[in-house]
């Protein structure tokens, strides 16, 4: 099942998540509807939030399903580390049509649990970094509009509000 995703201005966004715990066929559906989601929304990341469900819970994988391996579920993620810069575009599927410059650690591991509540350790650098980090921004209620300058972010936030009054938000 496809998801609508959420967009800026919804308060979900802005909640940080409950964890999850509870590890059963529900939860996985969920993690099954959301890499459907997500690849039918041409992402590489999606936080249960951006669907409107308050758990933290992300799906990742920066292959957009080209490797079956590459596919990650994070379910109470931490970042335990953080390494080096990388500066780059980033967008997120919740802000449609918009990118900016944001700067990130180029190296970041997480621990995580997975679909079967097992923990796990993950290092990742360049994309998949920039990944983890934002999405668990996302389950701490933080977007990555917070990371760039406060006047570029009035802006963009401007721009989406004649979006959002024209209809087209
Ligand atoms: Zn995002």
């Amino acid at each position: 099942m496809i998801y609508p995703i959420v967009k800026l201005g919804d308060p979900v966004l802005e909640t940080p998540a409950q964890p999850v715990t509870v590890f059963d066929d529900e939860l996985r559906k969920l993690i099954a509807d959301m890499f459907e989601s997500m690849y039918a929304a041409h992402g590489v990341g999606l936080a249960a939030p951006q669907i409107g469900i308050s758990k933290r819970l992300v799906v990742i994988d920066v292959t957009f399903n080209e490797d079956p391996h590459a596919k990650l579920v994070l379910v109470n993620p931490e970042i335990t580390h953080l390494e080096g810069k990388q500066t780059g575009q980033e967008g997120c599927l919740s802000i449609p049509e918009f990118r900016e410059q944001v700067t990130r650690a180029k190296r970041a591991t997480i621990r995580a649990q997975d679909a079967e509540g097992r923990w796990y350790e993950k290092p990742g650098e360049d994309l998949l970094a920039r990944a983890f980090q934002h999405e668990t921004d996302h389950l701490n209620g933080r977007l990555y509009i917070s990371h760039i300058s406060a006047l570029k972010r009035d802006l963009m936030k401007r721009k989406i509000r004649k979006l959002v009054r024209a209809g087209e938000w």
